[in-house]
């Protein structure tokens, strides 16, 4: 698997370090010096792919959209001239169709857009008999059926250079994070699509400078397949999202302190050692998997005493107690509350649904 997705970063020329792949570039085009002067020094630093939004979707009216078509000329000559990839966001037919007429390389759909199946539709639609490479950005909302929707809209199209970009997941609760990055997600959609590469874009997820590193790195420990990052050469002046932008000196620094982890090693003594440690994992899923079993069929029995008796499924006071009890033995066994919390509330829902058969089939017969 491994090997096919990197394969698909082969297959779009975009350069031989696939892992990981870096996408870097202002979050907005503003001037032809600012691109060239930007791109000038990205390159040096290897960057495989030079990003900037021409198209801004802001949140609010009235503050800065991006220069628009005029800036596409801008990336054609950063391209002839440097020989870099460039990459734009596009959010409707028109935009796919100027920046295919401009060379643009790559196109990415932002979270603005991914949420929208008429939007992505349209894009799939503008995109058919072509074969340009796509980045699909996690929707805003935290919906892995929605990104996923969109990727296959994509594919519908005949696109088959496709990767899907974790730019995290808008909150109504305030957090550390400008878009919290529920990393389940983007786990759960590369379990789903495992041949879709999945890239990081730690900018938008962090929202400002000191987070980049630390997420970047996270996204290394968990096999992500490339990084997009914000960079601007007077980040505090950028004309958009200021505070996350970073120099191209501080993105060379967060390059070379990185990690770089691999899925598989070659060393036995390693390989052995994770595999006996496995072997006790499988063995410990078996124990959980028998003492679920044995649980439920106790619930089920009480299930049966309840149905007879008339006595209602959901017992508040019982849940409040084996939750609170679970919580203050999980403490001390250095589990966290959120992880008991969880598990337990899973249980108890799966014990009602078992009671609740029991008790429907006892009440048909009655
Ligand atoms: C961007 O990449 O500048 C952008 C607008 O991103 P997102 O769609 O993730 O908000
Ligand atoms: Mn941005």
């Amino acid at each position: 698997m491994e090997n096919e997705k990197n394969s698909i970063f082969k297959s779009w020329e975009i350069g031989s370090k696939v892992n990981p792949l870096i996408i870097a570039g202002p979050c907005s085009a503003e001037s032809e010096s600012q691109i060239m002067s930007i791109g000038t020094k990205l390159k040096t630093l290897g960057v495989n792919v030079f990003r900037a939004g021409i198209w801004k979707p802001r949140t609010r009216p009235n503050s800065f959209e991006g220069v628009g078509a005029i800036g596409l000329p801008w990336l054609k000559l950063l391209k002839q001239e440097l020989g870099i990839k460039v990459a734009v966001e596009v959010a409707n037919a028109k935009h796919v169709h100027e920046a295919l007429k401009a060379d643009v390389d790559i196109l990415w759909i932002g979270a603005r857009t991914s949420v929208n199946p008429f939007s992505i539709q349209e894009i799939a639609d503008s995109l058919k008999g072509t074969d340009v490479p796509i980045l699909v950005k996690n929707p805003i909302n935290p919906d892995v059926d929605l990104w996923q929707g969109a990727i296959e809209r994509i594919i519908g199209a005949g696109i088959d250079k496709i990767a899907a970009v974790h730019r995290g997941f808008s909150s109504f609760n305030n957090t550390i994070y400008r878009n919290v990055p529920m990393w389940e997600l983007p786990i759960e959609l590369r379990r789903r699509m495992p041949d879709i590469p999945m890239i990081c874009d730690p900018s938008h997820i962090g929202g400002k400078r000191t987070m980049i590193q630390e997420i970047s790195q996270k996204a290394m420990d968990l096999n992500y397949d490339g990084l997009m990052i914000e960079c601007h050469t007077d980040p505090d002046n950028a004309w958009s999202d200021a505070a996350q932008q970073i120099t191209p000196a501080a993105l060379q620094n967060v390059l070379d302190q990185l990690i770089l982890k691999v899925l598989e090693v070659d060393n036995p003594a390693v390989k052995n050692e994770l595999k006996e440690l496995r072997n006790q994992i499988d063995h410990f899923d078996n124990e959980l998997i028998g003492v679920l079993q044995q649980r439920m069929k106790v619930a089920s029995q009480i299930g049966e005493y309840k149905s007879a008796n008339n006595i209602t499924i959901l017992q508040p006071k019982r849940w409040h107690e084996i939750l609170t009890r679970s919580l203050e033995i999980g403490a001390n066994a250095n589990l966290s509350s959120e992880f008991m919390s969880k598990i337990f509330s899973a249980i108890h829902q799966e014990s009602i649904n078992k009671q609740t058969a029991i008790v429907k089939d006892f009440d048909v017969k009655k």
